[in-house]
């Protein structure tokens, strides 16, 4: 196993173990390390540092019963609880085709998730209605009272006009356009509820908990259907005079001609889109096994080990680097994070990315970039709107 994938399976676990103990913690109250091994299954090592982990973060105390003290019988047993300040928090993930709802905590941890498919680029009412059904099913499935949610955040795939808060852009989620996102959820939650871009609430995920851990200055790349990007800049995310900033997807290409869903040509999602990249897959692929076109394309992740196909996702590298050397040019960040269903495909997508950041960019901007593969994957977006929702109750405290 290479270091990211065994990282990758310890970091998995790690959320397992967290979420079991903190299931148990919701559900039950104060335990007994004794007790908690003993409802969730877990060795006592793995109970034992997981509740350092979680008293490390403040998310779970470890006391004393005052009982077991009155009684008197010998050294009392410790018990631990859940913080009192651990509030819990709802997440929103909507994308072009799917919305999932999850409740957590804005520490990584998720206690219930439900997910539905649906295009909620036409039918806006119909989506923000399956938003809440979900987060009632989350709520749930958390084992949780729906009071015992604080806070909840969502992140939308379309540019969010700060001064109305409405949906801005006219070609993309062009039915939503003049809906407060925030206020049409928070009145079917009956909690308030922050709406950030998608590619922000990915970069708000990685920064808190993935790949953009300890940098102050970074660039977050959503490649999926479309092409977007979240800024941090000296610790702050950064959303432009109107909100607006990051739109990456929509920078022409040299000598790109092809339309795009905005009305021009030749922008850099008309290249890179993962539909886009799928298409020439599904062609190198039928190449290389005499034509036939394959039922359905490998996951991304397992295509670097076919050299053609290899070859198509790091191509797509270079041309996703070429606009993000320009970028590195102008703010000289400190990494760049490649997220989204395309940032799946990793290591032959960051070598072109690389490849072009090299070339194109000024040699000492060029060196002092890191360009990494997203940790969190096509989870980075909900992850960022547990960290967010977390944040805004926190704040709101
Ligand atoms: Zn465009």
């Amino acid at each position: 196993m290479s270091d990211l994938h065994e990282s990758a399976a310890l970091s998995a676990r790690r959320l397992r173990t967290r979420t079991a103990l903190l299931a148990v913690l919701a559900e039950y109250g104060a335990l007994s390390r004794a007790d908690l091994g003993r409802l969730t299954g877990l060795s006592r090592s793995a109970v034992s540092s997981a509740v350092a982990d979680l008293r490390a973060e403040g998310a779970v105390t470890e006391q004393h019963a005052p009982s077991a003290v009155a009684a008197g019988r010998g050294r009392p047993a410790a018990v631990v609880a859940l913080s009192r300040d651990t509030g819990l928090v709802l997440g929103l993930d909507l994308g072009h085709s799917h919305i999932t709802a999850a409740v957590g905590t804005g520490e990584g941890t998720v206690l219930g998730e439900a997910t539905a498919h649906l295009d909620i680029d036409d039918h806006p009412e119909q989506a923000l209605d399956t938003a809440a059904d979900l987060a009632a099913e989350a709520v749930r499935q958390a084992g949780c009272e729906p009071g015992g949610i604080g806070a909840a955040a969502a992140g939308l795939p379309a540019a969010m006009d700060l001064r109305t808060r409405t949906v801005r852009s006219p070609t993309v989620l062009a039915k939503w356009i003049g809906l407060d996102p925030a206020a049409e959820l928070g009145r079917r939650l009956g909690i308030p509820v922050t709406v950030a871009n998608d590619a922000e609430m990915g970069a708000r995920g990685e920064r808190a908990l993935g790949a953009g851990r300890g940098f102050g200055d970074l660039i977050y790349v959503k490649a999926s259907h479309g092409v977007g990007s979240g800024l941090v800049l000296g610790g702050q995310v950064y959303r432009g005079a109107l909100g607006l900033a990051g739109e990456i997807g929509h920078i022409q290409l040299p000598g790109a001609t092809n339309w795009c869903r905005c009305g021009n040509r030749g922008c850099l999602e008309t290249v890179v889109s993962v539909q886009e990249v799928r298409r020439r897959l599904t062609h190198v692929l039928a190449s290389a096994d005499r034509g036939a076109v394959p039922a359905e394309i490998p996951p991304l992740a397992e295509l670097g080990a076919r050299p053609a196909a290899a070859r198509v996702i790091t191509d797509a590298g270079r041309t996703l680097g070429r606009v993000l050397a320009d970028l590195v040019n102008c703010l000289n960040p400190a990494a760049i994070i490649i997220g989204g269903e395309l940032g799946q495909a990793g290591a032959p997508l960051v070598a072109g990315v690389r490849e072009s950041v090299d070339r194109y960019a000024q040699p000492a901007v060029a060196e002092a970039v890191e360009i990494l593969p997203g940790a969190l994957g096509v989870r980075a977006e909900l992850h960022g709107a547990l960290v967010t929702a977390a944040e805004s109750r926190r704040s709101a405290a």
